[in-house]
């Protein structure tokens, strides 16, 4: 893999060319003031900073047409380059160089999938290390999170039996709706790779606010309602026993 900043030589070489331009225009300018001193003048030594001046033209004319080509060059090469391998990319996780095509970007949604504490959940390139490592964490959550049976309160889910078990999991924050709990912990159970969970316990929170105040300075108090839960995460298949 060819991780050369081509594009970034190419820049150089074209401000070291436009330096050369500038450089140039000041010597020209220059020997046309010498110029219009020689006629008034008719000095020898003139002539001969004119001719050193105009020598000085010709060597940076020299050098901005080998560096142009130089540059033609690269491009060239880069031009090879990025369709071969893509564009020159820098990983998210790591900070590698790498070429696009080596590399890859996770799906938008990938943070709130994978939890922005795990480590490869980054929006972004990732390179030919990270890139596979990453995808395949979110393949395997996103495969789990579809192949999810259900939740119940019970010990097992009819009809499947545990095959592993993914551990307690418990809600982070509080939610609206014990549905919404439910969906919190479908995702929670889809990160410890189990596709259900039994053992759900819902927990119902009550927080009185203050809503305002009366013509007395007396506070009036409105209740809110939150809930949490927690579950066993539990890895199912169906239960292919049929009676005799
Ligand atoms: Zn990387």
């Amino acid at each position: 893999m060819d991780t050369r900043n081509y594009r970034g030589e190419i820049k150089q070489k074209e401000n070291h060319i436009s330096g050369l331009y500038i450089k140039r225009t000041a010597l020209g300018s220059a020997v046309g003031l010498l110029w219009i001193g020689e006629k008034i003048s008719f000095r020898g030594a003139r002539s001969q900073v004119r001719a050193n001046a105009e020598n000085r033209i010709q060597a940076i004319n020299a050098d901005i047409h080998s560096a142009a080509q130089e540059a033609n060059h690269l491009k060239q090469i880069a031009t090879d380059v990025e369709a071969r391998e893509g564009e020159l990319a820098q990983c998210v996780r790591c900070n590698t160089m790498f070429r696009s095509k080596f590399g890859g970007a996770l799906p938008g949604n990938a943070v709130d999938v994978m939890g922005s504490n795990h480590d490869l959940a980054r929006q972004g390139w990732l390179c030919q290390d990270c890139w596979p490592m990453a995808s395949e964490v979110y393949n395997n959550i996103m495969a789990y999170y579809g192949a999810h049976v259900g939740i119940t309160q019970k010990r097992f889910i009819p009809g499947y039996r545990i095959v592993a078990d993914g551990g307690m999991i418990t809600t982070e924050g509080e939610f609206d709706s014990v549905e919404d709990v439910k969906s919190a912990l479908h995702l929670l159970a889809a990160r410890c790779m189990a596709n259900a969970c039994v053992c759900f316990w819902p927990e119902r929170h009550e927080d009185s606010v203050v809503d305002g105040y009366g013509p007395r300075g007396n506070p009036h108090y409105r209740t809110i309602v939150t809930f949490s839960g927690r579950a066993q995460a539990v890895r199912v298949e169906p239960d292919m026993w049929v009676g005799p």
